[in-house]
């Protein structure tokens, strides 16, 4: 059985994730969890695929993770209940995807100069038409034989540290928020733990209008954790958690084996049902 009620972020391969939704949904079901949220990065076309696959047998929160910055600082913004069929969201989705496309080629024009020669049509064969990410350049690196694995990719020559990062089209968190809420999401700091966040940053992100902090996340620490859950408390904050499911063969935890209970998702909800009535 599934260690968690609800696992409220997982990727399919229509961002980085290696699994159809279809697949996710099958492998949610054999979990024993009752709840999944797909939340994609940038975007919601794996979101019809799942519910209709599913047909009731496991329930599927509507999500989406969108990308922002502070300068170098890249701040995933989870949101839940999104109108994923808004044209405002999708035209913006769109768009972004078409930044994304840019920016891989980008990368792998400058790591061409450097020497290391991998083929865009080889990444853009391995990304499909899917929202194109550094994941995808991994793999070729990976394909062509300059590493052995995703995370020995993302040290030599995917980080932020690398001189061939490139960042990806600027927004603020405080833009990624307002648009989740336009479209009726709920916005939700993703893995806080992994960017560092202090308090400072977390405060700042509520003042913009954060609703929920992800506080259980396989990246944080105990002392994560603990930090985000009284913050939360403090502020009256939804609390959300979830494995960030990829689907990578090491790394990080399988479906349902992170998560939240049900009283979070019982919150998400009323959270969720407030919005609406006041649209
Ligand atoms: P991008 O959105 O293109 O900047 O790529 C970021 C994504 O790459 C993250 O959401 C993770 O899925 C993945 N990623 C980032 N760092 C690592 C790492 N060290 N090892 C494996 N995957 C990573
Ligand atoms: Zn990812
Ligand atoms: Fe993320
Ligand atoms: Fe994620």
């Amino acid at each position: 059985m599934a260690d968690f009620y609800a696992d409220l972020h997982i990727h399919t391969l229509y961002s980085d994730g290696v699994y159809s939704p279809r697949d996710i949904v099958d492998n949610s079901i054999k979990s024993g969890i009752f709840v999944i949220a797909i939340a994609d990065h940038d975007s919601v076309s794996g979101i019809d695929e799942a519910i209709e696959y599913a047909k009731n047998r496991i329930e599927i929160i509507p999500a989406v993770e969108l990308s922002s910055n502070i300068g170098s600082c890249d701040i995933h913004i989870l949101g839940y209940y999104i109108d994923h069929h808004s044209s405002d969201f999708l035209n913006y989705l769109e768009e972004f995807k078409k930044y994304r496309f840019i920016r891989a080629k980008k990368i792998v024009e400058k790591l061409c100069r450097a020497g290391i020669e991998i083929d865009f049509e080889q990444v853009k064969q391995i990304a499909k038409n899917s929202v194109m990410g550094r994941p995808h350049i991994a793999e070729a690196l990976m394909e062509t034989g300059y590493v052995r694995s995703i995370s020995e990719a993302f040290s030599r020559y995917l980080g932020y540290h690398c001189p061939y990062y490139e960042p990806k089209k600027e927004i603020s968190p405080k833009a990624a928020i307002e648009k989740i809420k336009k479209c009726g999401g709920i916005p939700v700091v993703a893995h806080p733990g992994m960017i560092g966040a202090d308090s400072g940053l977390l405060y700042k992100l509520i003042s913009d209008g954060i609703l929920g902090i992800e506080v259980w996340h396989p990246e944080h620490t105990q002392r994560q954790e603990d930090d985000f859950y009284e913050i939360a408390m403090k502020h009256d904050l939804l609390m959300t958690g979830g494995s960030d499911f990829h689907g990578y063969p090491r790394g990080h935890c399988k479906i349902g084996e992170y998560g939240c209970s049900k009283s979070e998702v019982v919150y998400l909800k009323e959270l969720a049902c407030k919005k609406t009535a006041q649209h």
